[in-house]
């Protein structure tokens, strides 16, 4: 039997980050601001980010040097495996090869401290005190947590209530690395008041906790709001599992025909297939790159591509996305960390000009994936990776029908281990199926009035 698992060393973590602006053949339209639909520049976002951040997110550069300081952090766990699915394949009775990278070796459990480390070290070279964000299954939060806490600078996370309750572990593990974290929509802030006086039960989504955040942020100039997924510097940073998995493929030499990952804003997506788009840019290679969504919040696959704002409120920028209407609370499904209403610009004009795939699954299809993933594989995945593995099963499935064998690189974006509640049930048989109608999409489509394109 060849490799099973290629690993490489701490001077092989990638010394800049891949920026795919550079390449594309479309760039994507400005963003508008929310008081008068004009594009804006860079300097409306200096209330919100570092100067540093602003400017990789509308940077043309290539390639941009990642700190030492951060690379430094990387090297607790970074370069992350690249491992064969053997066993999986073998369930699956496919000719299709399965890799996966594997991003749950983080302290955080997933791929968001990639970014989450970056992000706290241009805050704190500018001299940011506290760092304020949301978090919607509590990955984003920790990731966050544990980053300012490594530069020792206070963090305060808006919590989705949905997620709150259903995920106490994970406001601990926050708590742990000294963040204070509040369920949103809470009092604290004018926009969860708004949304509490129109339903008190409201389970919350990640566009009402952005609104908390970034009401929260603005009002303090030493106080600095940061995302964990969508924008364009996020995406950036998280380049270094594509490139790293460029390389350990090279190793097994093999290359991949299809790359699988699940989708939520867009960012372990783009870290993973960015660096390989890019051989398709200069060396007119074929690469296929599919996004996987849930079905119950299917931007990619059933919603609009227009001007619509990143929260709830309509505080922040108008971005040109792929959505589903800013004021559409998807399903309290277990992929928490996919219930986001929109997506990021690059990966939305990337979609519109079908340089990338999208791909949607059912709930209970992708436990289905997961739990079979765990049986063969060991790693019990995090809900939002067993959306991608769903996909994965999809495309092996196909070559078995066709009969051809195809190489499969897929993002187990992360563990499952403050998950068992989902996995728990599911095996009761109480996770419930979601079916979102056309209706229900129009009507939070009809509400918006942002700028078409
Ligand atoms: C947050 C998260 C996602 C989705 O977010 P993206 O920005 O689209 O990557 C997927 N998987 C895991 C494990 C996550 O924590």
């Amino acid at each position: 039997m060849s490799e099973k698992k290629i690993l490489l060393t701490e001077k092989e973590i990638p010394e800049k980050w891949y920026n795919i602006m550079a390449d594309m053949p479309n760039k994507p339209l400005p963003p508008l601001s929310p008081a008068t639909n004009e594009p804006i520049g860079p300097e409306a976002l200096a209330p919100l980010f570092p100067m540093g951040l602003i400017q990789q997110e509308v940077s043309a550069e290539k390639w941009i040097e990642i700190p030492d300081q951060v690379r430094d952090i990387y090297k607790i766990w970074r370069p992350s495996p690249l491992i064969r699915a053997y066993e999986f394949e073998k369930a699956l009775d496919t000719p299709a090869k399965i890799y996966y990278k594997y991003e749950g070796v983080s302290p955080a459990g997933s791929h968001k401290p990639n970014t989450a480390i970056a992000q706290a070290y241009y805050n704190k070279q500018e001299g940011v005190k506290k760092i304020i964000t949301e978090t919607g299954a509590g990955q984003w939060g920790s990731a966050l947590s544990l980053a300012c806490n490594m530069f020792d600078m206070e963090c305060e996370v808006f919590m989705v209530k949905l997620s709150y309750n259903h995920k106490p572990y994970r406001k601990t593990m926050m708590n742990t690395w000294g963040a204070t974290v509040h369920p949103s929509p809470s009092e604290l802030t004018q926009a969860g008041r708004t949304i509490l006086a129109k339903d008190p039960d409201s389970p919350g989504s990640l566009g009402i906790a952005i609104s908390e955040a970034i009401e929260r942020a603005v009002q303090d100039e030493t106080t600095k709001y940061s995302l964990g997924s969508v924008l364009n510097h996020v995406l950036l940073h998280q380049t270094v599992i594509g490139q790293e998995a460029l390389l350990q493929m090279e190793k097994a030499g093999d290359m991949p025909d299809i790359i699988i990952a699940p989708f939520g804003g867009g960012s372990n997506f783009a870290g993973l297939a960015f660096p390989f788009l890019r051989l398709n840019f200069e060396e007119g290679k074929k690469i296929r790159a599919i996004a996987s969504e849930p079905s119950s919040c299917p931007k990619l696959t059933r919603g609009v591509f227009r001007y619509d704002f990143g929260d709830t409120i309509g505080m922040t920028p108008l971005l040109p996305m792929y959505t589903l209407g800013h004021n559409f609370v998807p399903a309290p499904i277990h992929a928490g960390g996919l219930r986001y209403h929109g997506a990021g610009v690059i990966v939305s004009q990337l979609l519109k000009d079908q340089l990338i795939e999208a791909s949607s699954h059912h709930q209970l299809e992708c436990f289905e994936a997961g739990v079979l993933f765990a049986k063969t594989e060991g790693i019990i995945p995090a809900p939002e990776a067993n959306n991608g593995l769903a996909t994965v099963v999809q495309e092996a499935n196909k070559c078995k029908e066709e009969g051809i064998s195809k190489t499969i690189l897929f993002n187990l974006s992360g563990h499952g281990h403050f998950d068992m509640s989902a996995y728990e049930e599911y095996f009761s048989g109480n996770l419930e199926e979601h079916e979102l109608t056309t209706a229900e999409i129009e009507s939070s489509l009809a509400e918006l009035n942002t700028p078409t394109i």
